[in-house]
């Protein structure tokens, strides 16, 4: 059986046709299974949509987040109660399209425990590609584990590797896509044109978004807090010849352009220097500070989402596949 989890926040206008499209495209899948709507504290009309969707077909759950908790936490709800031998990840706005899904899960037939998907081809404006693309690239570079580049959430995994990402992580900052990663695993990647969202707006807002790198740069390099060493080596060598040059120049007191040092009063150096060098210090006492904040938020332990209700057309909801935690939950 597999679970396919899809996270939805205020996407009215584009639940009727997922709905179709799932419908439509679920028997190609060629297994059993189960459709894992997360409501993620939508504010619109998507809510009411999706109960009448679990009300005509047995195979949709909805799951009813208590407030908007983000597209990763949604996620991490949705994997949590899916109980299917492969979870499958994607958007709800249909920019994963459900039809390609067969070629996925044959790779996890043959053995596979996570197939992602790599996007060719992005259908999004200059800026947005340019950054993504920016993004990954950083990422890979400075992140301690490889993160496969332009792939993100979509995917199947197999229920070992969603229960290692339930049940391993304890972290309450959760980057999915590096997490997986994390994970390990026998892991492939498969390419797939992304289409156009099918309607209504992009949920993913630009703090949201810039919310996800951060958590991806900070979640998985240490990198950040090395750069003060490096470019405090960087300046202080430099720096120190200058430095030696100056106090020769003061002793010997020749010429340079005109000038000698009993007749410059040098404030051009000093002030560059002076704002030079506080430019960098706020900048390295922000990525300490995005370090702290991160821990403080780790340590805290609060839940990364808080489910409002299970929705369901069967009478009760199978929790046989989780942990007598959370079995007390479900
Ligand atoms: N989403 C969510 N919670 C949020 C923001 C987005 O569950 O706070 C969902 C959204 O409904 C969609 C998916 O996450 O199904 C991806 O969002 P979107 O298409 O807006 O972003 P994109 O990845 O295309 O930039
Ligand atoms: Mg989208």
């Amino acid at each position: 059986m597999i679970s396919v989890v899809i996270p939805l926040y205020n996407e009215e206008s584009v639940i009727p046709k997922l709905e179709q499209r799932l419908v439509d495209a679920a028997p190609l899948w060629g297994e059993e299974y189960e459709i894992i709507l997360v409501d993620d504290g939508s504010s619109d009309n998507s809510l009411e949509l999706l109960k009448v969707i679990a009300n005509k077909y047995s195979f949709f759950k909805i799951i009813q987040l208590s407030r908007n908790f983000g597209h990763q936490a949604a996620i991490s709800a949705g994997i949590k109660i899916a109980k299917g031998d492969a979870v499958v990840i994607m958007d709800g706005d249909l920019q994963d399209p459900p039809e390609e899904l067969p070629r996925f899960l044959a790779k996890w037939k043959e053995g596979y425990d996570v197939v992602y998907a790599i996007r060719t081809r992005r259908k999004e404006g200059l800026i947005k590609r340019v950054s993504y693309f920016l993004f990954y690239r950083i990422l890979g570079w400075i992140s301690e584990i490889a993160i496969p580049l332009d792939s993100g959430d979509f995917c199947v995994m197999d229920k070992k590797v969603v229960r290692a990402l339930n049940y391993e992580f304890p972290e309450n900052i959760r980057f999915i896509r590096g997490l997986r990663a994390f994970a390990g695993f026998k892991q492939v990647g498969l390419t797939y044109e992304r289409a156009e969202r099918a309607a209504g707006d992009v949920k993913y807002t630009f703090p949201k978004l810039l919310q996800l790198a951060l958590d991806g740069i900070f979640g998985f390099s240490t990198f950040p807090l090395r750069l003060s060493t490096y470019l405090g080596i960087f300046i202080s060598i430099p720096s120190f010849c200058i430095g030696i040059f100056f106090i020769i120049h003061r002793i010997l007191d020749f010429k340079i352009m005109g000038y000698s040092p009993s007749d410059t009063p040098g404030l051009a150096t000093l002030g560059v220097g002076m704002f030079f060098l506080g430019g960098i210090m706020l900048i390295i006492l922000g990525i300490i500070g995005e370090y702290l904040g991160r821990i403080y938020v780790e340590v805290k332990r609060r839940p990364f989402y808080i489910i409002d209700e299970i929705i369901t057309s069967k009478s009760d909801v199978d929790n046989n596949h989780l942990n007598t935690e959370d079995k007390k939950l479900f």
